[in-house]
């Protein structure tokens, strides 16, 4: 398998000398394929060709009726490729196939079919407040996008910023993680196979530092929207502020679970595990720091690690796999790293920190928590981003918010209690960009996503995650019975 850029709806010929990286599935490290880097030239080459589809050809002029019908036409092809792009995904980033195929296609899928219907409701706005005068102000989509997708959830999180943007007439070049390829590029394919025109998505690939760097730092780029980790995060705005492009940041987070001793202990550990276990532990509303009224911590310690002890570990392709590995060998060595660290800040592993048993290749670690003291602790406060969970126990409402916030980040954060009064103060006093309450992680897509804080700038997803890839133009039209001021007549 060879995947290369895409340009122009065309496959892009290997720059001469390429960088070629190996396409490597996680789950038993073997290399199955080739990525041919996008060097400088080629991100031009990309970026040229959305220009062009912008300001020349048909989409951005496409009446909104027809954008919706080829949003629902995308989304009718994935829904029919369901099986295929998650396969895809499963081998490239090691995620549970079961998962990718009941949620991440679908929302891949649902992301074009809520933008197409987003479109159809957009209005301006009249204003006739100046005597004489009528002013319009409207949207208009802002140019060329570019999309920097992450490896966590390549299909569920790139297609959204691909509908984003393209459904209010702009164009797009999407570089997807070196590690996880594979499913962008077919998607790609198919959105093309679907009647997009020619150069309004463009694919590159490459390694972050060389070809996602050259497309935040373009010169030819109205916006940058990007998912990944905070300290990328910030040498994206630096990238994007040479040309001062707008850009939205979708970062980390070290999201609090605060289990109230209120809450229905069942749930409550169901909860936590959902939060810090589902996506092979790696996403960024992982509900990773788990807050636990001290009545109930030995109780759900005890059921906790037990079930933690159960998970199925094991080859993502296996319907029974509710832990697949790590998505590449540097983040694995990173995540086992954590317990070191843990144990250097006196936390006390209570289940887990090795790497899984019975396997003799793959980036597999054992579902682990550790149970902190404090909130100080490295653990409790850098994202670890991995099935690694980190306890800390409370005593009072008051001090369960006063840990939450004691962060850096503040993406999301979850609150399971029976007493209304709770959880009205903790939506209140949480300083997060999403708060759960009673609720499993649940994205939804109507509604704007992203974080305070370290977690990010900007939102994705609902009207709002729409809006950043648009400008406002305001007009105003003289109604022409009102005389002008006449200069120069003395
Ligand atoms: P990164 O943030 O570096 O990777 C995310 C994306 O950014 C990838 O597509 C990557 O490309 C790209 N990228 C990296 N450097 C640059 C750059 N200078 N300019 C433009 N694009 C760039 O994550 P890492 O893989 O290094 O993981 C580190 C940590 O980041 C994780 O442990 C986790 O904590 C966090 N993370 C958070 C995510 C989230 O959803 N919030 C998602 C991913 C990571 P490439 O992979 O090709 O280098």
């Amino acid at each position: 398998m060879q995947i290369q850029s895409i340009i122009d709806g065309a496959r892009h010929p290997a720059p001469q000398n390429a960088e070629r990286l190996p396409i490597e599935c996680p789950a038993d490290e073997s290399v199955y394929g080739e990525l041919i880097e996008a060097d400088p030239a080629t991100v031009d080459a990309a970026v040229a060709a959305a220009r062009r589809a912008f300001d020349s050809g048909p989409w951005r002029r496409a009446a909104p009726a027809d954008r919706q019908a080829l949003l629902h036409s995308i989304a009718a092809l994935i829904d029919a490729h369901a099986d295929e792009l998650a396969a895809l995904e499963c081998r490239d980033a090691g995620l549970p196939l079961a998962d990718v195929r009941s949620r991440h296609l679908p929302r891949a899928a649902g992301n074009f079919r809520y933008f197409a219907d987003l479109i159809g409701t957009e209005t301006g706005e009249v204003i006739e407040h100046t005597p004489g005068y009528l002013t319009v102000v409207s949207r208009e989509p802002a140019g060329v996008a570019a999309l920097l997708a992450p490896w966590n959830a390549p299909l569920a999180l790139a297609s959204m910023k691909v509908a984003a943007a393209i459904s209010g007439g702009n164009s797009c070049v999407l570089k997807p993680s070196e590690h996880t390829p594979v499913s962008l590029a077919r998607l790609t394919e198919l959105l093309h196979e679907a009647g997009l025109p020619n150069g309004v998505v463009n694919l590159v690939n490459g390694r972050g530092p060389v070809t996602g760097q050259a497309l935040a730092a373009h010169a030819g780029v109205d916006r940058v929207a990007f998912t990944g980790g905070t300290a990328t995060g910030r040498q994206i705005m630096q990238a994007a502020a040479g040309h001062l492009t707008p850009v939205m940041l979708e970062l980390g987070g070290k999201s609090a679970n605060i289990l109230f001793d209120t809450a229905d202990i069942d749930t409550a550990v169901n909860a936590a595990l959902l939060g810090i276990y589902s996506n092979n532990g790696q996403q960024c509303l992982a509900g990773s720091r788990i807050l636990v009224q001290r009545p109930l911590l030995d109780e759900f310690l005890n059921r906790f690690v037990e079930r933690s002890r159960a998970l199925t570990i094991g080859d993502p392709a296996d319907a029974a796999t509710e832990l697949g590995p790590l998505a590449y060998r540097g983040h694995y060595e990173r995540v086992l790293g954590y317990a070191d660290i843990a144990r250097a800040d006196g936390a006390t592993i209570v289940t887990g920190g090795e790497r899984a048993e019975g396997f003799d290749k793959g980036y597999y670690v054992q579902p682990t928590a550790c149970l902190v003291e404090s909130n100080r602790a490295r653990v409790a406060r850098e994202e670890i981003f991995g099935p690694f969970a980190c306890i800390l126990p409370f005593d009072d409402v008051d001090e369960a918010i006063a840990i939450a916030n004691d962060s850096p980040f503040g993406l999301v954060a979850y609150a399971w209690t029976s007493e209304l009064a709770v959880a009205l103060k903790v939506r209140r006093e949480l300083r997060a960009g999403t708060v759960w309450i009673n609720s499993p992680l649940m994205r939804e897509l109507h509604a704007p996503f992203g974080g305070y804080k370290h977690s990010g700038i900007g939102r994705s997803g609902g009207r709002e995650g729409h809006l950043f890839y648009s400008e406002t133009k305001t007009t105003s039209l003289h109604a022409g019975d009102m005389p002008l001021r006449e200069l120069g007549r003395g």
